[in-house]
């Protein structure tokens, strides 16, 4: 049976030792994050670690972040941190941006799908943050959905996806960010971005110099650096169609027209309906729509949505670059140019 705990204000934070104790002893325990909910275990423990690729149907060559409450626990899981580690953990951190470098034996094979570096990121969380200092752990925690499923943004959608799978649940409402942390690899030159997210390659590059950039809308047909990123992923049950830039409501129309026999669900960035189609509004901002793009595709899902249609009217850069890469795998590349 999980064990749902709801965590409101620092006062509740004694709930959270019975979660800790459960993690430091190899249990597996969901907690919400700024990006989004993670399915923590005990990094140090390989055993509980490979209960998290069995609760999620992951698989195995996909690996895990690393998730630390205070910079000084990095020392000990990484062969050293350079001076741009410490430059982004002392300016960016906490916060959604994950960092790779060479691991110390410390770190089990099963955490980085047998690979020599490790992924580490401190979440910004309050809730996160103390359940890891109170596990005295580091905690490896992917996203705490199905895998494949769209991320989950809310305990609600963790319930839905690894209920009885785990311990403990912790509700801490809705992740201020939405989507996953900017993962950057330090161990290359220049660093590399290996999947853009809530810190942008602008904010990097200003602080450390020339950093690869991750193109907005590069493919899954690319060959895979990180190992995560060739498969499918964010994916609702129902087909996905996307449209691309600011002449989006004629060509959204016609679809609607050209389907009548199908429920059609439409996620708008900003106040909008549609004839012959439900609709969620997103937000007018990259930000909101971020925010609320994974809680959308779950609830089209639910409603009995057959098609998603989705606006996507922005210009790309900071998040938007983040979102643009989670709904294309969404949708499947299935995106249409409206200019
Ligand atoms: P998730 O935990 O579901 O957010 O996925 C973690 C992401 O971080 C995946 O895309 C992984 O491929 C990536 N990742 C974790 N560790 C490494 C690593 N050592 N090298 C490259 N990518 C990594
Ligand atoms: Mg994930």
């Amino acid at each position: 049976m999980s064990k749902v705990i709801t965590v409101k204000k620092p006062q509740d934070f004694y709930q959270l030792d019975a979660p800790a104790e459960a993690l430091a002893s190899g249990e597996l325990v969901a907690f919400p994050t700024e990006t989004v909910y993670g399915l923590g275990a005990n990094a140090l423990d390989a055993f509980a670690v490979k209960s998290i690729f069995t609760a999620k149907g992951r698989p195995q060559d996909n690996p895990l972040i690393v998730h630390i409450a205070h910079k000084s626990q990095i020392y000990e899981l990484v062969k050293s941190v350079p001076p741009a580690a410490e430059k982004i953990l002392d300016t960016l951190a906490p916060g959604p941006v994950t960092i790779i470098l060479e691991k110390n034996d410390v770190i089990p094979d099963v955490v980085t799908a047998g690979g020599k570096t490790v992924a580490v990121r401190i979440p910004e969380n309050y809730i996160a943050q103390e359940l890891i200092a109170r596990a005295g752990v580091p905690v490896a925690a992917p996203s705490a959905n199905t895998s494949g499923k769209p991320s989950p943004t809310k305990a609600e959608h963790v319930k839905e996806d690894l209920w009885d799978k785990v311990s403990y649940i912790i509700d801490g409402g809705s992740c201020s960010v939405g989507l996953e942390s900017t993962v950057i690899d330090l161990t290359v030159t220049p660093p590399a971005i290996l999947r853009p997210g809530g810190i942008s390659h602008e904010e990097l590059a200003a602080l450390i110099g020339e950093v690869r950039g991750y193109k907005s809308g590069d493919s899954d047909t690319t060959a895979p650096k990180s190992p995560g990123m060739k498969y499918r992923h964010y994916a609702p049950k129902a087909k996905m169609k996307v449209f691309k830039g600011q002449a989006f409501e004629e060509a959204i129309k016609e679809t609607i027209a050209a389907t009548p026999q199908v429920n059609v669900c439409v996620l708008t960035a900003g106040e909008r309906t549609y004839q012959g189609a439900k609709t969620i509004n997103c937000g007018a901002t990259p930000e909101e729509y971020s925010k609320n793009l994974f809680d959308a595709l779950r609830t089209a899902d639910n409603q009995g949505a057959d098609i998603i249609l989705a606006e996507l009217p922005f210009p790309s850069g900071g998040i938007a670059t983040a979102l643009y890469n989670r709904i294309y795998k969404s949708c499947g590349g299935n995106v249409v140019l409206c200019k």
